[in-house]
Protein backbone atom coordinates (compact mmCIF):
# COMPACT_ATOMS: atom_id res chain seq x y z
CA UNK A 1 0.00 0.00 0.00
CA UNK A 2 1.22 3.35 -1.10
CA UNK A 3 1.75 5.98 1.12
CA UNK A 4 -0.51 9.17 0.90
CA UNK A 5 0.79 12.58 1.89
CA UNK A 6 -0.88 15.86 2.30
CA UNK A 7 0.07 19.57 2.03
CA UNK A 8 2.11 20.85 4.89
CA UNK A 9 -0.14 23.51 6.08
CA UNK A 10 0.23 25.21 9.41
CA UNK A 11 1.91 22.24 10.97
CA UNK A 12 -0.77 19.67 10.24
CA UNK A 13 -0.97 17.66 6.73
CA UNK A 14 -3.81 18.74 4.78
CA UNK A 15 -5.35 16.63 1.67
CA UNK A 16 -6.65 18.32 -1.28
CA UNK A 17 -9.28 16.37 -3.20
CA UNK A 18 -7.72 15.26 -6.39
CA UNK A 19 -4.01 13.15 -5.90
CA UNK A 20 -1.22 12.67 -8.40
CA UNK A 21 1.64 9.92 -8.14
CA UNK A 22 5.14 10.36 -7.45
CA UNK A 23 6.42 7.76 -9.27
CA UNK A 24 10.47 6.05 -9.49
CA UNK A 25 11.40 6.88 -13.36
CA UNK A 26 13.85 3.43 -13.18
CA UNK A 27 10.25 1.43 -12.46
CA UNK A 28 7.67 3.68 -13.05
CA UNK A 29 5.10 1.10 -11.89
CA UNK A 30 6.56 1.34 -8.04
CA UNK A 31 4.58 4.68 -6.54
CA UNK A 32 6.82 6.60 -4.54
CA UNK A 33 3.77 8.31 -2.89
CA UNK A 34 0.72 9.61 -3.33
CA UNK A 35 0.19 13.91 -3.24
CA UNK A 36 -2.43 16.38 -3.15
CA UNK A 37 -2.61 18.01 -6.89
CA UNK A 38 -3.57 20.99 -4.84
CA UNK A 39 -4.81 24.52 -6.45
CA UNK A 40 -4.86 28.08 -5.86
CA UNK A 41 -7.16 27.50 -2.61
CA UNK A 42 -4.22 25.42 -0.90
CA UNK A 43 -2.31 28.13 -2.06
CA UNK A 44 -3.96 30.69 0.14
CA UNK A 45 -4.45 28.75 2.90
CA UNK A 46 -0.70 28.15 3.34
CA UNK A 47 0.23 31.77 2.68
CA UNK A 48 -2.26 32.81 5.57
CA UNK A 49 -0.55 30.26 7.91
CA UNK A 50 3.29 31.02 6.63
CA UNK A 51 2.28 34.91 7.86
CA UNK A 52 0.88 34.21 11.00
CA UNK A 53 3.83 32.22 12.01
CA UNK A 54 6.43 34.72 10.21
CA UNK A 55 4.88 37.39 12.90
CA UNK A 56 6.54 35.46 15.61
CA UNK A 57 9.86 34.25 13.77
CA UNK A 58 10.63 38.11 12.84
CA UNK A 59 10.86 38.43 16.74
CA UNK A 60 13.44 35.61 17.02
CA UNK A 61 17.26 37.09 17.04
CA UNK A 62 19.16 36.07 13.81
CA UNK A 63 21.62 33.98 15.81
CA UNK A 64 18.75 31.67 17.53
CA UNK A 65 17.35 31.52 14.16
CA UNK A 66 20.98 30.44 12.91
CA UNK A 67 20.97 27.45 15.82
CA UNK A 68 18.00 26.26 14.71
CA UNK A 69 19.42 26.02 10.65
CA UNK A 70 22.17 24.18 12.26
CA UNK A 71 20.09 21.90 14.08
CA UNK A 72 18.03 21.25 10.54
CA UNK A 73 21.63 20.48 8.84
CA UNK A 74 22.81 18.24 11.53
CA UNK A 75 19.08 16.63 11.31
CA UNK A 76 19.68 16.23 7.49
CA UNK A 77 23.30 14.68 7.44
CA UNK A 78 22.19 11.81 10.32
CA UNK A 79 19.59 11.24 7.61
CA UNK A 80 21.85 11.35 4.51
CA UNK A 81 21.82 8.07 3.80
CA UNK A 82 17.82 7.46 3.98
CA UNK A 83 17.08 10.87 1.96
CA UNK A 84 20.30 9.77 -0.75
CA UNK A 85 18.13 6.98 -1.22
CA UNK A 86 14.86 8.47 -1.50
CA UNK A 87 16.50 11.10 -3.83
CA UNK A 88 18.09 8.26 -6.17
CA UNK A 89 14.48 6.82 -6.40
CA UNK A 90 11.83 9.30 -6.53
CA UNK A 91 14.43 11.50 -9.03
CA UNK A 92 16.56 8.70 -10.78
CA UNK A 93 20.30 10.22 -9.77
CA UNK A 94 22.67 7.54 -9.22
CA UNK A 95 23.75 6.97 -5.22
CA UNK A 96 26.79 8.82 -5.31
CA UNK A 97 25.22 12.01 -6.56
CA UNK A 98 22.17 11.70 -4.60
CA UNK A 99 24.39 12.02 -1.66
CA UNK A 100 25.98 15.00 -3.00
CA UNK A 101 22.70 16.27 -3.12
CA UNK A 102 22.00 15.45 0.47
CA UNK A 103 25.02 17.17 0.98
CA UNK A 104 24.47 20.47 -0.80
CA UNK A 105 21.80 20.88 1.78
CA UNK A 106 23.80 20.39 5.25
CA UNK A 107 26.38 22.27 3.63
CA UNK A 108 23.97 25.34 2.87
CA UNK A 109 22.19 24.93 6.58
CA UNK A 110 26.02 25.21 8.29
CA UNK A 111 27.19 28.00 5.70
CA UNK A 112 23.63 30.18 6.52
CA UNK A 113 23.99 29.27 10.19
CA UNK A 114 27.33 30.41 10.14
CA UNK A 115 25.92 34.01 8.53
CA UNK A 116 23.50 34.34 11.95
CA UNK A 117 26.84 36.09 13.69
CA UNK A 118 27.80 38.15 10.71
CA UNK A 119 27.36 41.36 9.53
CA UNK A 120 23.88 42.07 7.91
CA UNK A 121 25.05 45.35 6.92
CA UNK A 122 27.05 48.85 7.02
CA UNK A 123 27.36 51.47 9.01
CA UNK A 124 28.51 55.00 7.68
CA UNK A 125 29.62 58.01 9.76
CA UNK A 126 26.71 60.71 9.30
CA UNK A 127 27.42 64.29 8.66
CA UNK A 128 26.00 65.40 11.74
CA UNK A 129 27.14 65.18 15.00
CA UNK A 130 25.09 62.37 17.32
CA UNK A 131 24.02 61.12 14.73
CA UNK A 132 23.86 57.26 13.41
CA UNK A 133 23.51 56.27 10.20
CA UNK A 134 23.60 52.37 9.17
CA UNK A 135 21.93 49.48 7.18
CA UNK A 136 20.15 46.44 8.07
CA UNK A 137 17.96 43.85 6.71
CA UNK A 138 14.31 43.43 7.31
CA UNK A 139 12.28 40.24 6.11
CA UNK A 140 9.84 40.24 3.05
CA UNK A 141 7.02 38.71 4.57
CA UNK A 142 5.90 35.63 3.28
CA UNK A 143 8.43 33.92 0.16
CA UNK A 144 6.90 31.25 -2.51
CA UNK A 145 9.38 29.43 -3.84
CA UNK A 146 9.20 26.92 -6.62
CA UNK A 147 11.84 24.27 -7.25
CA UNK A 148 12.60 21.74 -10.00
CA UNK A 149 12.96 17.80 -9.54
CA UNK A 150 16.70 17.62 -10.43
CA UNK A 151 17.94 18.58 -7.37
CA UNK A 152 15.38 17.82 -4.82
CA UNK A 153 16.96 18.21 -1.49
CA UNK A 154 20.05 20.68 -2.47
CA UNK A 155 17.71 23.27 -4.14
CA UNK A 156 15.00 23.61 -1.77
CA UNK A 157 17.53 24.00 0.70
CA UNK A 158 19.62 26.88 -0.75
CA UNK A 159 15.88 29.15 -0.91
CA UNK A 160 14.71 27.93 2.74
CA UNK A 161 17.72 28.44 4.96
CA UNK A 162 18.48 31.70 3.71
CA UNK A 163 14.93 33.01 3.88
CA UNK A 164 14.48 31.75 7.19
CA UNK A 165 17.36 33.19 9.09
CA UNK A 166 16.30 36.72 6.93
CA UNK A 167 13.20 36.47 9.35
CA UNK A 168 10.65 35.19 6.62
CA UNK A 169 7.53 32.36 6.34
CA UNK A 170 7.64 30.37 2.95
CA UNK A 171 5.56 28.63 0.85
CA UNK A 172 7.50 25.80 -1.34
CA UNK A 173 6.08 24.30 -4.25
CA UNK A 174 8.37 21.10 -4.59
CA UNK A 175 8.25 19.92 -8.05
CA UNK A 176 5.72 17.25 -9.27
CA UNK A 177 8.90 14.76 -9.90
CA UNK A 178 10.26 15.13 -6.03
CA UNK A 179 7.80 15.54 -3.59
CA UNK A 180 8.80 13.23 -1.02
CA UNK A 181 11.93 14.45 -1.04
CA UNK A 182 10.53 17.92 -0.05
CA UNK A 183 8.21 16.51 2.08
CA UNK A 184 11.43 14.99 3.73
CA UNK A 185 13.39 18.28 3.89
CA UNK A 186 10.35 19.64 6.00
CA UNK A 187 10.52 16.99 8.06
CA UNK A 188 13.87 17.49 8.92
CA UNK A 189 13.44 21.15 9.63
CA UNK A 190 10.43 20.10 12.14
CA UNK A 191 12.40 17.68 13.92
CA UNK A 192 14.98 20.22 13.91
CA UNK A 193 12.50 22.31 16.35
CA UNK A 194 11.38 24.59 13.43
CA UNK A 195 7.65 26.27 14.59
CA UNK A 196 4.83 24.77 12.53
CA UNK A 197 3.63 27.31 9.78
CA UNK A 198 6.81 28.91 8.53
CA UNK A 199 7.50 26.17 5.82
CA UNK A 200 4.56 25.19 4.18
CA UNK A 201 4.60 22.52 1.29
CA UNK A 202 2.16 22.68 -1.19
CA UNK A 203 2.29 19.84 -3.75
CA UNK A 204 0.84 19.68 -7.25
CA UNK A 205 1.65 21.02 -10.99
CA UNK A 206 1.72 23.97 -12.57
CA UNK A 207 -1.69 25.66 -10.83
CA UNK A 208 -0.17 26.02 -7.19
CA UNK A 209 3.10 27.31 -8.37
CA UNK A 210 0.95 29.83 -10.90
CA UNK A 211 -0.85 30.70 -7.91
CA UNK A 212 2.27 31.49 -5.74
CA UNK A 213 3.22 33.75 -8.26
CA UNK A 214 0.38 35.68 -8.25
CA UNK A 215 -0.67 35.52 -4.32
CA UNK A 216 -0.88 39.12 -3.02
CA UNK A 217 0.39 38.17 0.19
CA UNK A 218 3.64 36.95 -1.09
CA UNK A 219 6.12 39.09 -0.94
CA UNK A 220 8.50 37.62 -3.65
CA UNK A 221 8.97 34.72 -5.32
CA UNK A 222 12.00 32.31 -6.15
CA UNK A 223 11.75 30.19 -8.70
CA UNK A 224 14.16 27.54 -10.18
CA UNK A 225 13.28 25.42 -13.47
CA UNK A 226 13.36 25.94 -16.88
CA UNK A 227 12.82 29.43 -19.34
CA UNK A 228 9.52 28.33 -20.71
CA UNK A 229 7.98 28.60 -17.21
CA UNK A 230 9.96 30.76 -15.61
CA UNK A 231 9.29 33.49 -17.91
CA UNK A 232 5.33 32.39 -17.36
CA UNK A 233 6.27 32.95 -13.47
CA UNK A 234 7.64 36.31 -13.82
CA UNK A 235 5.19 37.86 -15.99
CA UNK A 236 2.04 36.14 -14.06
CA UNK A 237 3.55 37.75 -10.39
CA UNK A 238 4.27 41.55 -12.60
CA UNK A 239 0.93 41.65 -13.64
CA UNK A 240 -0.45 41.71 -10.22
CA UNK A 241 1.80 44.12 -8.97
CA UNK A 242 5.77 44.73 -8.54
CA UNK A 243 6.91 41.43 -6.78
CA UNK A 244 10.67 40.52 -6.20
CA UNK A 245 10.90 37.79 -8.58
CA UNK A 246 14.40 35.84 -8.79
CA UNK A 247 14.60 33.11 -11.79
CA UNK A 248 17.33 30.56 -11.65
CA UNK A 249 16.93 29.10 -15.15
CA UNK A 250 18.54 26.42 -17.73
CA UNK A 251 21.94 26.81 -19.26
CA UNK A 252 23.92 25.39 -22.16
CA UNK A 253 26.91 24.98 -20.76
CA UNK A 254 30.27 24.50 -22.77
CA UNK A 255 33.38 23.03 -21.89
CA UNK A 256 36.65 24.15 -23.95
CA UNK A 257 39.51 22.39 -24.24
CA UNK A 258 42.72 24.17 -26.08
CA UNK A 259 45.46 22.01 -27.58
CA UNK A 260 47.68 22.33 -24.51
CA UNK A 261 45.33 20.46 -22.22
CA UNK A 262 45.77 17.73 -20.31
CA UNK A 263 44.07 15.18 -22.50
CA UNK A 264 43.52 12.45 -19.53
CA UNK A 265 42.03 14.91 -17.51
CA UNK A 266 39.54 16.76 -19.81
CA UNK A 267 38.21 12.97 -20.68
CA UNK A 268 37.12 12.42 -17.13
CA UNK A 269 36.05 16.07 -17.04
CA UNK A 270 33.79 15.73 -20.03
CA UNK A 271 32.07 12.25 -19.09
CA UNK A 272 31.23 13.49 -15.41
CA UNK A 273 29.81 16.81 -16.85
CA UNK A 274 27.68 15.37 -20.16
CA UNK A 275 26.77 12.23 -18.54
CA UNK A 276 26.80 13.05 -14.45
CA UNK A 277 22.88 12.77 -13.70
CA UNK A 278 22.24 11.54 -16.68
CA UNK A 279 22.91 15.36 -18.08
CA UNK A 280 20.25 16.62 -16.22
CA UNK A 281 21.72 19.42 -13.98
CA UNK A 282 21.23 22.67 -15.16
CA UNK A 283 25.42 22.71 -15.56
CA UNK A 284 25.98 19.86 -17.41
CA UNK A 285 28.36 20.05 -20.08
CA UNK A 286 26.16 20.48 -22.73
CA UNK A 287 28.83 21.27 -25.45
CA UNK A 288 32.58 20.69 -26.06
CA UNK A 289 34.57 23.17 -27.65
CA UNK A 290 37.67 21.58 -28.43
CA UNK A 291 40.73 22.55 -30.50
CA UNK A 292 40.81 21.19 -34.19
CA UNK A 293 44.38 19.79 -32.78
CA UNK A 294 43.14 17.22 -30.31
CA UNK A 295 39.24 16.86 -31.64
CA UNK A 296 39.40 13.49 -33.15
CA UNK A 297 41.75 11.42 -30.54
CA UNK A 298 39.18 13.63 -27.53
CA UNK A 299 36.09 12.42 -29.28
CA UNK A 300 37.23 9.31 -30.57
CA UNK A 301 38.43 8.79 -26.49
CA UNK A 302 35.06 10.35 -24.93
CA UNK A 303 33.10 7.90 -27.32
CA UNK A 304 35.10 4.85 -25.90
CA UNK A 305 34.24 5.66 -22.77
CA UNK A 306 30.69 6.88 -22.71
CA UNK A 307 30.22 3.67 -24.85
CA UNK A 308 31.38 1.61 -21.98
CA UNK A 309 29.21 3.63 -18.90
CA UNK A 310 26.76 1.13 -17.13
CA UNK A 311 23.13 2.30 -17.84
CA UNK A 312 20.92 0.78 -14.68
CA UNK A 313 18.70 1.55 -11.39
CA UNK A 314 20.54 4.28 -9.72
CA UNK A 315 20.03 2.45 -6.66
CA UNK A 316 22.56 0.09 -7.73
CA UNK A 317 26.21 1.44 -6.97
CA UNK A 318 27.35 -0.49 -10.15
CA UNK A 319 25.58 1.99 -11.92
CA UNK A 320 27.35 5.13 -13.96
CA UNK A 321 24.22 6.45 -15.70
CA UNK A 322 20.54 6.25 -14.31
CA UNK A 323 17.42 6.96 -16.27
CA UNK A 324 16.13 10.20 -17.45
CA UNK A 325 13.09 11.38 -15.39
CA UNK A 326 9.84 10.40 -18.02
CA UNK A 327 8.74 9.02 -20.80
CA UNK A 328 8.04 12.37 -22.42
CA UNK A 329 11.69 13.41 -21.22
CA UNK A 330 13.09 10.48 -23.28
CA UNK A 331 11.05 11.45 -26.18
CA UNK A 332 12.20 14.50 -26.68
CA UNK A 333 15.90 13.84 -25.98
CA UNK A 334 15.75 11.21 -29.19
CA UNK A 335 13.92 13.97 -31.01
CA UNK A 336 16.12 16.56 -30.43
CA UNK A 337 18.86 14.17 -31.45
CA UNK A 338 17.41 13.19 -34.74
CA UNK A 339 16.95 16.63 -35.88
CA UNK A 340 20.59 17.40 -35.08
CA UNK A 341 21.11 14.51 -37.38
CA UNK A 342 18.37 15.68 -40.47
CA UNK A 343 20.38 19.63 -39.95
CA UNK A 344 24.04 17.84 -40.89
CA UNK A 345 25.16 16.67 -37.54
CA UNK A 346 27.27 13.68 -37.12
CA UNK A 347 25.98 11.06 -34.96
CA UNK A 348 29.41 9.68 -32.99
CA UNK A 349 27.70 7.59 -30.11
CA UNK A 350 24.22 6.85 -29.03
CA UNK A 351 21.00 8.75 -29.93
CA UNK A 352 18.55 6.34 -28.86
CA UNK A 353 16.74 4.84 -25.82
CA UNK A 354 17.18 1.95 -24.73
CA UNK A 355 15.84 -0.97 -22.49
CA UNK A 356 17.76 -2.12 -19.00
CA UNK A 357 17.28 -5.49 -17.43
CA UNK A 358 15.85 -5.19 -14.19
CA UNK A 359 13.89 -1.62 -15.10
CA UNK A 360 10.56 -2.17 -17.15
CA UNK A 361 9.24 0.98 -18.29
CA UNK A 362 11.98 2.88 -17.07
CA UNK A 363 12.96 5.96 -19.49
CA UNK A 364 16.92 5.76 -20.34
CA UNK A 365 18.76 7.20 -23.44
CA UNK A 366 22.10 6.02 -24.87
CA UNK A 367 25.35 9.00 -23.37
CA UNK A 368 25.28 10.26 -27.25
CA UNK A 369 27.79 11.99 -28.77
CA UNK A 370 27.35 13.92 -32.26
CA UNK A 371 30.04 16.24 -33.83
CA UNK A 372 28.39 19.49 -35.22
CA UNK A 373 28.81 22.96 -37.02
CA UNK A 374 27.48 25.84 -34.63
CA UNK A 375 24.17 26.67 -36.45
CA UNK A 376 22.95 23.29 -35.97
CA UNK A 377 20.06 23.65 -33.26
CA UNK A 378 21.00 21.16 -30.91
CA UNK A 379 24.42 23.09 -30.52
CA UNK A 380 22.25 26.16 -29.25
CA UNK A 381 19.39 24.55 -27.22
CA UNK A 382 19.02 23.39 -23.80
CA UNK A 383 18.99 19.42 -24.04
CA UNK A 384 18.82 18.32 -20.65
CA UNK A 385 19.36 14.41 -21.19
CA UNK A 386 22.93 12.97 -21.48
CA UNK A 387 23.75 14.20 -25.00
CA UNK A 388 27.15 15.99 -25.48
CA UNK A 389 27.38 17.98 -28.92
CA UNK A 390 31.42 18.54 -30.03
CA UNK A 391 32.21 21.40 -32.11
CA UNK A 392 35.77 22.01 -33.78
CA UNK A 393 37.69 25.46 -33.24
CA UNK A 394 40.82 26.62 -34.11
CA UNK A 395 41.69 29.28 -31.67
CA UNK A 396 40.45 30.58 -28.32
CA UNK A 397 38.57 33.67 -29.32
CA UNK A 398 37.03 31.49 -31.63
CA UNK A 399 35.97 29.33 -28.77
CA UNK A 400 34.70 32.19 -26.63
CA UNK A 401 32.85 33.66 -29.37
CA UNK A 402 31.22 29.80 -29.52
CA UNK A 403 30.77 29.53 -25.37
CA UNK A 404 28.76 33.20 -25.95
CA UNK A 405 26.82 32.84 -28.55
CA UNK A 406 23.78 31.04 -26.82
CA UNK A 407 21.19 33.14 -24.86
CA UNK A 408 22.09 30.91 -21.49
CA UNK A 409 24.92 31.91 -19.40
CA UNK A 410 25.15 29.37 -16.97
CA UNK A 411 28.21 27.72 -16.50
CA UNK A 412 31.53 27.36 -18.60
CA UNK A 413 35.00 25.10 -18.42
CA UNK A 414 38.33 25.78 -19.80
CA UNK A 415 40.95 23.61 -19.89
CA UNK A 416 44.73 24.69 -20.95
CA UNK A 417 48.12 24.51 -18.92
CA UNK A 418 48.48 28.40 -20.24
CA UNK A 419 47.72 30.22 -17.31
CA UNK A 420 47.24 33.17 -19.83
CA UNK A 421 45.36 31.35 -21.70
CA UNK A 422 43.01 30.38 -18.88
CA UNK A 423 42.69 33.74 -17.74
CA UNK A 424 41.89 35.46 -20.57
CA UNK A 425 38.81 32.69 -20.93
CA UNK A 426 37.87 33.59 -17.51
CA UNK A 427 37.63 37.28 -18.12
CA UNK A 428 35.95 36.69 -21.79
CA UNK A 429 33.22 33.82 -20.81
CA UNK A 430 29.74 35.47 -20.23
CA UNK A 431 28.71 32.99 -17.69
CA UNK A 432 27.89 33.19 -13.60
CA UNK A 433 30.50 30.13 -13.22
CA UNK A 434 33.95 29.76 -15.20
CA UNK A 435 35.77 26.84 -14.21
CA UNK A 436 39.68 25.91 -15.40
CA UNK A 437 40.77 22.44 -15.58
CA UNK A 438 37.16 21.18 -14.06
CA UNK A 439 34.43 20.54 -15.74
CA UNK A 440 30.70 22.78 -15.91
CA UNK A 441 29.60 20.81 -13.04
CA UNK A 442 30.46 21.03 -8.97
CA UNK A 443 29.89 24.23 -7.72
CA UNK A 444 30.19 24.88 -3.60
CA UNK A 445 27.59 26.75 -1.32
CA UNK A 446 29.80 29.32 -0.36
CA UNK A 447 30.22 31.57 -3.97
CA UNK A 448 27.09 32.83 -5.48
CA UNK A 449 25.34 30.34 -7.71
CA UNK A 450 23.83 31.63 -11.23
CA UNK A 451 23.71 33.19 -14.81
CA UNK A 452 23.80 35.57 -16.93
CA UNK A 453 21.74 36.39 -19.81
CA UNK A 454 18.39 34.35 -20.12
CA UNK A 455 19.71 32.07 -18.08
CA UNK A 456 18.50 34.48 -14.90
CA UNK A 457 17.43 37.40 -13.94
CA UNK A 458 20.66 38.91 -12.12
CA UNK A 459 19.84 37.27 -8.33
CA UNK A 460 22.29 34.70 -7.21
CA UNK A 461 21.86 31.85 -5.04
CA UNK A 462 23.72 30.53 -2.32
CA UNK A 463 26.94 32.29 -1.33
CA UNK A 464 26.79 35.17 1.03
CA UNK A 465 24.44 37.31 -1.40
CA UNK A 466 21.96 34.17 -0.84
CA UNK A 467 20.53 36.22 2.08
CA UNK A 468 19.72 39.36 0.24
CA UNK A 469 17.74 38.06 -2.34
CA UNK A 470 15.34 36.70 0.60
CA UNK A 471 15.51 40.45 2.76
CA UNK A 472 14.91 43.96 1.91
CA UNK A 473 17.68 46.36 2.98
CA UNK A 474 16.65 49.16 4.87
CA UNK A 475 18.40 52.29 6.08
CA UNK A 476 18.37 53.76 9.49
CA UNK A 477 19.34 57.25 11.06
CA UNK A 478 19.30 57.43 14.97
CA UNK A 479 19.55 60.94 16.17
CA UNK A 480 20.59 61.16 19.54
CA UNK A 481 21.48 64.65 19.86
CA UNK A 482 18.31 65.74 21.13
CA UNK A 483 17.70 68.48 18.29
CA UNK A 484 16.21 68.91 15.32
CA UNK A 485 19.46 68.25 12.88
CA UNK A 486 18.66 68.63 8.90
CA UNK A 487 20.96 66.76 6.41
CA UNK A 488 22.53 68.84 3.79
CA UNK A 489 21.35 71.95 5.24
CA UNK A 490 22.79 72.47 8.73
CA UNK A 491 26.31 71.97 7.57
CA UNK A 492 26.20 73.39 4.39
CA UNK A 493 24.10 76.95 4.16
CA UNK A 494 23.72 78.83 1.83
CA UNK A 495 26.72 81.43 0.71
P1 LIG B 1 10.07 23.14 -15.01
O1 LIG B 1 10.21 24.54 -15.47
O2 LIG B 1 9.29 22.20 -15.85
O3 LIG B 1 9.36 23.09 -13.56
C1 LIG B 1 9.89 23.80 -12.46
C2 LIG B 1 8.79 24.02 -11.43
O4 LIG B 1 7.81 24.91 -11.97
C3 LIG B 1 8.04 22.74 -11.04
O5 LIG B 1 7.80 22.77 -9.66
C4 LIG B 1 6.74 22.87 -11.81
O6 LIG B 1 5.65 22.18 -11.25
C5 LIG B 1 6.50 24.37 -11.75
N1 LIG B 1 5.59 24.91 -12.74
C6 LIG B 1 5.18 24.37 -13.92
N2 LIG B 1 4.35 25.22 -14.56
C7 LIG B 1 4.22 26.31 -13.79
C8 LIG B 1 3.51 27.55 -13.91
N3 LIG B 1 2.77 27.83 -14.98
N4 LIG B 1 3.63 28.47 -12.92
C9 LIG B 1 4.41 28.22 -11.85
N5 LIG B 1 5.10 27.06 -11.67
C10 LIG B 1 5.00 26.12 -12.63
O7 LIG B 1 11.56 22.58 -14.76
P2 LIG B 1 12.05 21.10 -14.36
O8 LIG B 1 11.83 20.18 -15.51
O9 LIG B 1 11.51 20.72 -13.03
O10 LIG B 1 13.62 21.35 -14.18
C11 LIG B 1 14.52 21.40 -15.24
C12 LIG B 1 14.90 22.82 -15.62
O11 LIG B 1 15.36 23.53 -14.48
C13 LIG B 1 16.04 22.85 -16.62
O12 LIG B 1 15.81 23.86 -17.57
C14 LIG B 1 17.25 23.21 -15.75
O13 LIG B 1 18.31 23.83 -16.44
C15 LIG B 1 16.62 24.15 -14.77
N6 LIG B 1 17.40 24.27 -13.53
C16 LIG B 1 18.05 25.46 -13.29
C17 LIG B 1 18.86 25.58 -12.16
C18 LIG B 1 19.57 26.88 -11.86
O14 LIG B 1 19.94 27.09 -10.72
N7 LIG B 1 19.81 27.75 -12.84
C19 LIG B 1 19.00 24.51 -11.28
C20 LIG B 1 18.32 23.31 -11.56
C21 LIG B 1 17.52 23.21 -12.70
Amino acid sequence: MTAAYGNRIGGASLSAGTTFDSVNPAHPTEVVGTFPDSDASAVGDAVAAAAEAQRRWAEVPVPARGDLIARAADVIAARKGELARLVATEAGKILVEAGGDVQEAVDMGRFVAGQSRGPLGTTVPSELGRKMAYTTRAPIGVVGMITPWNFPVAIPSWKVFPALLAGNGIVLKPSEHAPLCAERFAECLEEAGLPAGLLNVVHGHGDPGAAIATHPGVGAVSFTGSVPTGRKVASAAMAVGPKVVSLELGGKNAMVVLADADLDLALDGALFGAFGTAGQRCTSTSRLVVHEAVADELVSRIAERAAALRLGDPTDPATDVGPVIDRWAGERIVAMVDRAVAEGAELVLGGSAVDVDGCEGGTFVRPTVLRAEREVSIARTEVFGPVLTVLTVSSLDEAVDVVNEVEYGLSAAVYTRDVNEALRAVDAFDTGIVYVNAPTIGAEIPLPFGGTKHTGNGFREAGARGIEQFSQVKAVYVDYSGRLQKAQIDTNPLP
